[in-house]
Formats: structure tokens, sequence, C-alpha cells
């Protein structure tokens, strides 16, 4: 396909950064990049990806938000052009704990981002995509995590249950598209050496896991944008429903 459009939620940093410049580096000419409160960030991501040659519009929007989702799906209409590609990678964790001690309004910021967000994202997208729907087709990779199958004990159980939900959602709606030509995949990262981390109030987390993990160490946020880039393409044209760990074998 060309002319692609590609956007990416919660791309100002981490792993969504890196999918925005390694996206430019492969080739993407119009790129979407979404991001909440870190202009900065955004910026500095954005000029990363111009340097490949990319045209990049920021576009501020909190994706638990359904008026920020659909701003975010209509200025891209109008900058660059209908969604052809989609990353939907914002997600948090919520502050760790044991459940029993997590604060209910908390868990609730948890599923309204990266569940129902991530589901609206993924809906927004897939009218425009849909070639029922007058659309060229297209590719969404959904993040998930390990923590779907892992399940996050003590530390955010209901962000595992998030993620098995995107896991759940990928195979259905993988299953729903296939004949309207848009695949849909998951890539599921393990411990990844991201900000996520420290937002989660968890010091040390990343240390302290690392010898528990296969390999031995933290994967990088240009690991996982690997593995999305390769379920965007068209090198994954017979792929659809997966979901590809990229987790060092955890
Ligand atoms: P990160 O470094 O904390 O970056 C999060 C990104 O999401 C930032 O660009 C942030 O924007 C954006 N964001 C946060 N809340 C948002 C909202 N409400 N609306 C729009 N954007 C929002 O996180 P990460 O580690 O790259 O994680 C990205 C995805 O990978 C998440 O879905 C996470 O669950 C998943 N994941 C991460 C790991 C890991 O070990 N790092 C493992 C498994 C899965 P601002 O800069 O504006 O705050």
């Amino acid at each position: 396909m060309t002319d692609k459009v590609l956007v990416v939620t919660g791309g100002s940093r981490g792993i969504g950064a890196a999918c925005v410049i390694r996206a430019a580096k492969a080739g993407y000419g119009r790129i979407a990049l979404n991001y909440t409160s870190d202009a900065t960030a955004a910026e500095a991501t954005a000029a990363a990806a111009r340097a490949h040659g990319a045209e990049v519009a920021v576009i501020k929007g909190d994706m638990a938000v359904p008026a920020d989702i659909a701003h975010l799906f209509d200025e891209t209409d109008a900058r660059l052009g209908p969604v052809t590609h989609l990353v939907n990678n914002a997600g948090i964790t919520g502050r760790a704990s044991a459940f029993a001690d997590a604060d209910p309004a908390e868990i609730a910021r948890v599923i309204d981002l990266n569940v129902t967000g991530a589901l609206l994202v993924a809906q927004a997208a897939v009218r425009r995509m849909s070639t029922a729907r007058g659309g060229k087709g297209g590719a969404i990779v959904n993040i998930s995590s390990m923590a779907a199958t892992l399940g996050s004990a003590g530390e955010y159980v209901w962000y595992a249950a998030s993620k098995g939900a995107i896991d759940s959602f990928t195979i259905g709606l993988g299953r729903e598209l296939a004949r309207e030509g848009v695949r849909v995949n998951g890539v599921a990262p393990g411990l990844i050496a991201t900000d996520i981390h420290d937002t989660s109030g968890v010091t040390g987390r990343l240390d302290r896991l690392v010898p528990t993990t296969p390999m031995g160490r933290a994967g990088t946020a240009d690991e996982v944008a690997d593995a999305v880039l390769y379920l965007l393409s068209d090198a994954a044209s017979y792929t659809t429903g997966a979901i590809l760990k990229v987790s060092g074998g955890r």
C-alpha cells in the first residue's frame, strides 16, 4: 500500500516514541504522534522522525476521553489523510499495590485508558480503514503485555486484566475484519526499559526483575518497535489475530 498514514497513540515517549522513529526510518511518510502531557518529549520525538523525512503531526489528547479520540482521528484526516496503520499503544499501570489496597478510582482510570480507550481508538481507525466502509484497508497493532498471561500478582493485577482484555479483543477483531482488508495483531512486551516502571511507584523494579528474565536483561523500546513494524508491514500479510511475545523468553 502506498500513501501510508500511521497513527501512534502515546507516541511521545517509550515504546510509542520508538515506533514513531523506527517507522519514519522505514519510510512511513505521514505520522500522527499523539501524547497527553509531555509536549517537550512529543516535539523531540517528532523532530527525530522528521529527520528521517516523515511529515509528523503532533496531536495532544487523552486516549481515555472519547472526544479526544475523535479529535485525534479528525485532525489526522485533515492534516495527513485517513489512517491506514495504527499502533494502539497508550497505556498505564496505575500505582502498584496489593489488589485489596488499590484505589477503585485508579483501577477505573487504568481500565478507561487501557481497555475502553484502546477499543474506541481501534474503532475510529476501523471505520476509516475497512474496505467494507469505503476504506483502503490497513493494519492495527495493539500493545498488550506479558502481564496478560503472568498476572502481575502483588503489583497491578487490574493492569494485567486490562491487557488480557486487549488480547481477546485482538483475536476477535482480527477475525471480524479478515475479509475487510484490515489485519489486527498484538505485541506483548516483557520487561522493557522505559519510564513506566518509575511511574508505577515501585523503585528499582527493572533491576529487581531483570535476573528473572531468561535472557538476563531488560528489552529496549526499539526491540519492541521492530516487532510492531513487522506486524504492520506487508511482510505479515497472512498474519492476523496473532499476539507476538517480545519478552526475552519471559
Ligand atoms: P511510557 O514510557 O510510560 O510512555 C507512555 C506513553 O503513553 C507516553 O507517550 C505518554 O504520553 C502516553 N500516555 C500516557 N497516558 C496517556 C493518555 N491518557 N492518552 C494518550 N497518551 C498517553 O510507557 P511504555 O513503557 O512505553 O508503555 C507503552 C505501552 O506498552 C503501554 O500500553 C504499556 O502497557 C505497554 N507495555 C510496556 C511494558 C514495559 O515494560 N515498558 C511492558 C509491557 C507492556 P506523555 O508523554 O504525554 O505522558
